[in-house]
């Protein structure tokens, strides 16, 4: 069987998704470790025996809705190949304006330290590093298996620039901070979402902090004013429908230029402020 064969016979099995054909093309590059473009260049070019096997099982398992990302444990974020397993949330494109966010915020050779809570794959504390040189990168993360995922991303993209704590948002942090920034679980339990698609099978643990999708914002927006310095800034991704209630969670413990930034779609989805003081 050659290249064009395997991707038609996979193209027909996941016909069913929207996106099956880039899909199919994303496995056999990944099994053959080659890209897609170079799927397209050489059609007619063998599949051997066992990579052809490999190919479908893979396959079959995408048409079992397990998200691509797990199957080839790999999934760019900010121009960065992370590896992901299913410890970890999968990066999403959203939390890239939460990367932008931050960014436009800590000068460019500031001396800042920054603590990313919660940092599963690791993606936002990597991104930020290989943005700013001269900043002392904090990152937290409860799950131990999360925590080694995002230990060895950090080591094969920005080694020795991230201090890993294991631990529950600050509680493991210690000395102040410039900027906290954190991609919490904010997904109601019962919200039908979860039920659906690729999240099915990511840990329910880094989307929804329970019944209360707000309930991680709370803690966190509380917990800070304890590390962050005066004048410091506390940055979070949320749902799109949760805008009002971030600010408000944030102005009622005395943040101030609380503002949201609206994404791609014009959804609101990053809400920042700063503690009050001069600092
Ligand atoms: N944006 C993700 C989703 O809707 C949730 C990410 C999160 O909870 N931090 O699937």
């Amino acid at each position: 069987m050659n290249i064009k064969h395997a991707l038609e016979e996979a193209r027909l099995a996941l016909e069913g998704s929207a996106t099956g054909r880039l899909d199919s093309e994303v496995l056999l590059g990944h099994v053959l470790c080659v890209s897609r473009a170079s799927l397209y260049a050489n059609p007619e070019t063998d599949v051997p025996a066992d990579k052809s096997d490999q190919f479908r099982k893979l396959v079959e398992r995408r048409q079992a809705g397990e998200p691509v990302a797990y199957l080839t444990g790999q999934r760019e974020f900010w121009s960065l190949a992370l590896k992901v397993t299913p410890s970890v949330l999968i990066p999403r494109p959203e939390t890239e304006l939460l990367v932008e966010a931050a960014l436009a915020r800590i000068p460019e050779t500031a001396p800042w330290r920054v603590a990313d809570l919660g940092t599963g794959s690791g993606a936002i504390a990597i991104a930020i590093a290989t943005m700013r040189k001269h900043c002392e990168i904090h990152a937290s993360e409860i799950s131990t298996a999360a925590l080694a995922v995002a230990m060895e991303n950090a080591a094969a993209i920005v080694p020795g620039r991230i201090q890993f704590h294991q631990g529950s948002w600050l509680s493991p942090l210690q000395g102040s901070f410039q900027f906290i920034i954190s991609n919490p679980p904010y997904v109601d339990l019962d919200d039908p979402h979860l039920q659906q698609g690729d999240v099915r099978f990511e840990p329910v643990t880094a989307l929804s902090p329970g019944h209360d999708g707000l309930a991680a914002f709370r803690q966190i927006t509380g917990e800070s004013l304890l590390l962050l310095s005066s004048g410091a800034w506390l940055a979070f991704e949320h749902g799109s429908g949760q805008g009002d209630s971030v600010r408000k969670i944030m102005e009622e413990k005395g943040y101030c230029d609380v503002e949201t930034l609206t994404d791609l779609a014009a959804e609101e989805r990053v809400t920042l402020g700063r503690k009050k003081g001069s600092g």
